[in-house]
Order: structure tokens, then sequence, then C-alpha cells
């Protein structure tokens, strides 16, 4: 260990015991090793545990694409609930961080199925100017979380986002189905043939964003195609 990583650890520490991190579900004060939330409440995380039904409730929404043989939601997303926090704070409070340890804690689930094996991680792109005002893309952390525990590479440039949706959240139901159509863009198709595609994104609500990705990535002759989100609706 060198002297610079001492420094500071012990400045980190001395830091933390001025302001302790406190977990952002339950405000107890964190110990050393956990992060962000506590022990008690990582263990109490709401798991919906969809990955172990292959025809679960979401997996209904995509039915209609063949090649989507996966999707599965990591947390059931109440309105006061702590997946509900946890993402508040990934998006909008720069814990960045937080996309990294909820991929890692999916990403172990998943693989011990032994059966999801993608060749290659989307996390579901940002818009350039949207990226540069949050500073990161928050799937993209989540996909790199992921991209640990499976052991497989997530990629930023094949799969791009074209137009720039800042109000959709405002918009209807059904003009955000017609919003996303040609918001994407596959940019080396050939870079897909034959490969099983994993999609990442934050939350899943009406399915209108990985609808239209799945869409378009299954028109690369991709092999098959896994929906992943951190959180979704019950
Ligand atoms: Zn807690």
């Amino acid at each position: 260990m060198n002297l610079f990583r001492i420094t500071a650890e012990v400045w980190n520490d001395f830091l933390l015991n001025i302001f302790p991190a406190v977990c952002i579900n339950c405000n107890t004060t964190l110990v050393r090793n956990e992060q962000y939330i506590c022990s008690k409440c990582k263990i109490a995380l709401p798991r919906t545990n969809d990955y172990l039904d292959p025809t679960n409730r979401l997996f209904q929404k995509f039915a209609y694409e063949p090649k989507v043989k996966h999707v599965s939601s990591f947390l059931d997303y109440n309105k006061h609930g702590i997946a509900r926090k946890l993402i508040h704070s990934l998006k909008y409070r720069g814990e960045m961080d937080i996309g990294l340890m909820l991929g890692r804690i999916y990403g172990e689930d998943l693989r011990k199925t032994g059966k999801l094996r993608p060749d290659i991680i989307f996390p579901v792109p940002l818009h350039h100017r949207k990226l540069k005002k949050r500073g990161y893309n928050q799937s993209e952390m989540i996909a790199l979380g992921l991209s640990e525990s499976l052991e497989v590479e997530v990629d930023t440039d094949i799969l791009i986002r074209k137009t720039y949706t800042s109000t959709q959240t405002k918009k209807s139901r059904v003009s955000r189905w017609e919003n996303v159509g040609n918001v994407f863009e596959v940019v080396s198709p050939e870079l897909l043939y034959n490969k099983r595609v994993m999609l990442v994104d934050d939350v899943l609500t009406t399915g209108a964003t990985m609808g239209s990705l799945a869409s378009q990535i299954a028109k690369c002759d991709v092999h098959e195609i896994y929906l992943v989100a951190m959180a979704a609706g019950s």
C-alpha cells in the first residue's frame, strides 16, 4: 500500500467522522464497506424475482417481438419505496456509483441462474446533449455493474440516440409511443449479427423505449435480446 493511498484513506475516515454517510433509505449511519444503503436495507431490497419466471408480466409486454427472450426488472418501483429513492439519487443527484452497485448485485443474481449469457451489453443511450448536461448516463453505470458480474463488455458506440426528447415525461402515453419511433440508430448493424444482446435501462414504465430499441436491434439479425431494468412498477 503506498503512502498516497494511506493518506487518502485517513482523509476519507476524517471526513466521514465529521459528515457520516447515512443510508438513503433509513438514515442510519453507514459503517465501513457499506455504500449508499445499510446492510439491513440491502437485504430487504424489494426484489421482483422476475428473472426466475421466463413468462413474467414484463415479458408479456414484449411478446410481439420474437427475438426478445428475457425481460426482467431487479426491483419493484413503488411510489415511496427504496427503489425510487435509489433511482432518484442515481439520476438526479449525481450519485452515479449507485448504478454500479445495483448493476453488480443484479448481475450476480442473473449470473447464478447460468441461463443468461449475453455477448454484448447496451445501455439505453442518452442524447449527447443530455449526457453533457448530466455528466453520465445512468443506464451505462448500471450496465457497467452488470458487466462486472456477468463478465461481458458494455458497448456505447454501436447504438446511439439521434433525437433529443427532453419533455418525454410530460407527453401522453400515445404520443410517447410515436415519439420513440425514430429516436435511436444502430450505427454498425453488421457487428450484431447472431449476437445475444442485453439492453439495460434504469426504469421500465410503458415499455415504449425498450420496445422500440428491441425492434431496431432485432432487425440486425441478432440471435436473442434480453431486456433488463433496475426497477419497474408493479
Ligand atoms: Zn438502511
